[in-house]
């Protein structure tokens, strides 16, 4: 019950807890991340929804994946940061942006990336498993053109 990490946005108004190790993590280079991050690659962090609490204002940005599923980012209304995130395709789980946690923000280990298909030229990681997309990868729709990855 020792295993408990914080976390928050730029400003500190919006913060959270999980207890435990994440479910999954990767790094992601899927044009989702890179624009909710603006940054080349988002790095996830899975935890059970029931290990996560939430304090502070939230709001909530909701859109359709290219595979027809809903993705919401949860962002603090007055920096901007968008540290978790649900995923309709797991409603069971919620993502944490593992750099918002507070140091060590990479406090566990990850092995995989995804997305590399549309990872930026210039990042070479020494991560062990790399995949185009995701095994959950299921396109039903195209992406508006400031989306399409690779
Ligand atoms: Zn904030
Ligand atoms: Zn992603």
């Amino acid at each position: 019950m020792d295993d408990i990490h914080n976390g928050g946005c730029q400003c500190g108004q919006l913060r959270y807890r999980v207890e435990g190790k994440p479910v999954k993590a990767a790094v992601c280079h899927c044009r989702y991340c890179q624009t909710r991050t603006g940054s080349a690659f988002g790095v996830s962090a899975y935890f059970p929804r029931e290990k996560v609490t939430v304090s502070g204002n939230v709001k909530d940005y909701s859109f359709t994946t290219e595979s027809g599923r809903s993705f919401t980012t949860h962002f603090c209304p007055t920096c901007g940061s968008n540290v978790l995130w649900s995923l309709g395709m797991s409603p069971d789980l919620i993502g944490v942006a593992a750099g918002s946690f507070d140091p060590p923000s990479f406090w566990f280990p990850i092995s995989r990336e995804i997305f590399i298909r549309s990872a930026a030229p210039f990042v070479h990681t020494d991560l062990p498993e790399k995949h185009e997309t995701t095994a959950s990868y299921a396109p039903v729709q195209e992406d508006p053109a400031a989306l399409k990855g690779g």
